[in-house]
């Protein structure tokens, strides 16, 4: 079994309701063992500014999968949640789901690239991500404590639990 840890966000639609389905369609599948999930937070957009505010969490599931399989439940989530693929990068959408940490496994295949690109960057990921894994270490032996403690808050907010 892989511990993985996966980014949701959703600035569309409901964005909550988003990530909370999302959630539960992840606890529903036979092949994802659920293990915990951070708190909501609201974030800025990254990119066009010109769209909404996002909900961010991050969860951690464990599963057999392999990496490209777990990818694909996980595009065929954003599907049912009606992501649309648009040609500006990282514009508004229903539902995006990455895969941010696939156990200790350094990935990087045209699908996939593991650890997450954006993961030690993004304050979306990071303050979530420490929540529920407070000693997590990265691949590459970076602690998730080090990175967090260097990355501003960027108005990233913790929203009451639903
Ligand atoms: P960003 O990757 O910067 O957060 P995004 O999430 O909006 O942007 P998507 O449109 O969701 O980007 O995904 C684009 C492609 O990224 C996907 O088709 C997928 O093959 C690829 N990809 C590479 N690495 C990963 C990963 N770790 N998790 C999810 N998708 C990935
Ligand atoms: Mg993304
Ligand atoms: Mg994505």
């Amino acid at each position: 079994m892989n511990q993985v840890y996966l980014g949701l966000g959703a600035n569309l639609n409901a964005p909550q309701e988003q990530i909370h389905r999302a959630i539960t369609e992840l606890k529903a599948h036979s092949d994802i063992e659920f293990i915990s999930a951070s708190h909501d937070y609201a974030s800025k957009p990254m990119g066009p500014q010109d769209q909404p505010d996002y909900v961010n969490a991050v969860v951690c599931i464990k599963t057999e999968l392999a990496p490209e399989q777990l990818l694909d439940l996980t595009q065929s989530i954003e599907l049912k949640h009606g992501r649309v693929r648009k040609e500006q990068r990282w514009g508004p959408r229903t539902l995006d789901i990455d895969i941010l940490l696939f156990g200790d496994q350094i990935i990087d295949t045209p699908r996939l690239t593991v650890p997450h690109y954006g993961l030690t960057e993004r304050e979306f990921v990071v303050y979530p991500l420490f929540e529920i894994a407070p000693t997590l270490v990265l691949p590459n032996s970076q602690t998730l404590a080090d990175i967090k403690n260097t990355l501003p808050l960027n108005d990233l907010q913790q929203l009451p639990q639903q």
